[in-house]
């Protein structure tokens, strides 16, 4: 009989790809973890790692599916381990625009689908993506409950004031022009849990929270609550990122169009995958290759590496606006996690008046990479610096595990 207790299989379905693990909602114990990649494509493979063994992989065969991937999953993977198919007690699957329409986990319906595909307009790559993937999965794992967890839903408790844009108004009330925010999973996971790092009261806590990996977003979460985040009506919006531009002024888009000749999609390619660390550096949109650059003094890549540190201080320091007074700033995602050196000259870019400081030491040996984490600010600092490790599957996992129960 199995010792393997409830988990819980978290999918990720992308335009080319499907990540899935499975979890234990308790505590957090990642069973088996792996990818699907290059779907559609003639080299569609899988790989794949139950816990404590060497990682496996497979090709799929010319221009397999998502469906195709998740009945490997089914039939193949799982069937070596039945104990752990048994296990099985809700497959959560992640999404990443839910607009106005979700603030919370939902258990899918025909209904809720529906709902996804309505959204598809703010999130034209990815939800049709998710899509696929649920009515795969609704497919290969028909006995257990699918629960939707939507990255937009923790910034639903912005005010107008902080999602509106300053456009005619029926283009909000009609057309659902306005900020969404991205990264809320891991927002409210990172919020929540230095809270309870710092054994402060969650609803009496205010937190800066700094999600930095390909895709970058900073929140101001006020009591638990989000009050005000970087991205906006879609994840181009806000910080320098890997291959995205971030914040610009809508006009560039009219010069390039009407001046320069550029099509719109054309825009649409360069500001999404042409541009951030990548334009700046020419070389690189890994934040490793910037900082290894940076430190040999490549100009390139140093102007990459400021600017990145400089618009993600102006944010931090622009919502001390929402949250009047700030308990905590939380550094998050593969940059956040790991780069010191990005953290140290962010706090150094923050006006003396906010107070932050490092312990450099504490700041130098917090990198996830190597197992560490935790407080990095100093004693006499007046908010508190921390670095906690995301983990959005294991939000995924508790949230579809509550429907269970
Ligand atoms: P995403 O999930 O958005 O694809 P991640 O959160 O995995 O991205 O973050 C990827 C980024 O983290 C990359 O720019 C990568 O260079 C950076 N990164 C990962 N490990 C390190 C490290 N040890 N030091 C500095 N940056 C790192």
């Amino acid at each position: 009989m199995s010792n393997v207790e409830k988990t819980v299989l978290v999918i990720n379905c992308g335009s080319s790809s499907v990540k899935f693990a499975i979890i234990n909602p308790n505590d957090g114990h990642v069973y088996l973890n792996g990818i699907a990649e290059y779907l559609n494509l003639p080299e569609a493979r899988i790989e794949w790692r139950f816990e404590g063994q060497e990682k496996q992989s497979q090709d799929l065969g010319n221009k397999a599916d998502h469906d195709i991937a998740i009945s490997f999953l089914n039939s193949n993977i799982l069937a070596t381990r039945p104990d752990l198919l048994e296990s099985l007690c809700a497959v959560g699957h992640r999404i990443v625009q839910g607009g106005e329409l979700y603030t919370e986990p939902t258990l899918v319906t025909d209904e809720v689908e529906a709902g996804i595909e309505k959204c598809i307009p703010f999130a034209p790559l990815h939800n049709p993506a998710h899509l696929i993937g649920i009515r795969a999965a609704r497919k290969a794992f028909a006995n257990v409950p699918h629960v939707t967890v939507f990255d937009t839903a923790f910034h639903q408790t912005m005010p107008p004031v902080a999602y509106r844009y300053a456009i005619p108004e029926e283009l909000y009330t009609k057309n659902g022009i306005r900020r969404y925010g991205a990264h809320g999973t891991s927002h409210g996971y990172v919020a929540a849990e230095v809270a309870k790092q710092l054994n402060a009261d969650p609803e009496n806590f205010n937190v800066i929270t700094c999600h930095l990996g390909n895709g970058a977003s900073v929140s101001a979460v006020k009591n638990g609550k989000c009050v005000d985040t970087s991205i906006g009506l879609t994840p181009l919006d806000g910080l320098v990122m890997g291959t995205r531009c971030g914040s610009i002024d809508a006009s560039v888009v009219f010069f390039m169009c009407d001046v320069l000749g550029y099509k719109v999609e054309e825009v649409r390619e360069i500001f999404n995958k042409k541009s951030g660390l990548m334009a700046l550096s020419t070389t690189t949109s890994d934040w490793r290759g910037i900082t290894e650059g940076y430190e040999k003094g490549d100009e390139k890549c140093t102007l990459a590496f400021e600017m990145f540190c400089y618009r993600l201080a102006k944010y931090i320091a622009s919502y001390y606006v929402p949250l009047g007074h700030v308990d905590a700033i939380v550094f998050t995602g593969g940059i956040g996690e790991n780069s010191y050196l990005m953290r140290k000259r962010v706090v150094e870019l923050l006006p003396e008046v906010f107070g932050a400081k490092l312990d450099l030491e504490a700041n130098s040996k917090a990198r996830a990479y190597l197992g560490g984490s935790g407080p990095i600010h100093s004693a006499d600092s007046k908010v508190k610096i921390v670095v906690v490790p995301t983990n959005e599957e294991l939000v995924i996992a508790r949230s579809a595990f509550k429907f269970v129960k």
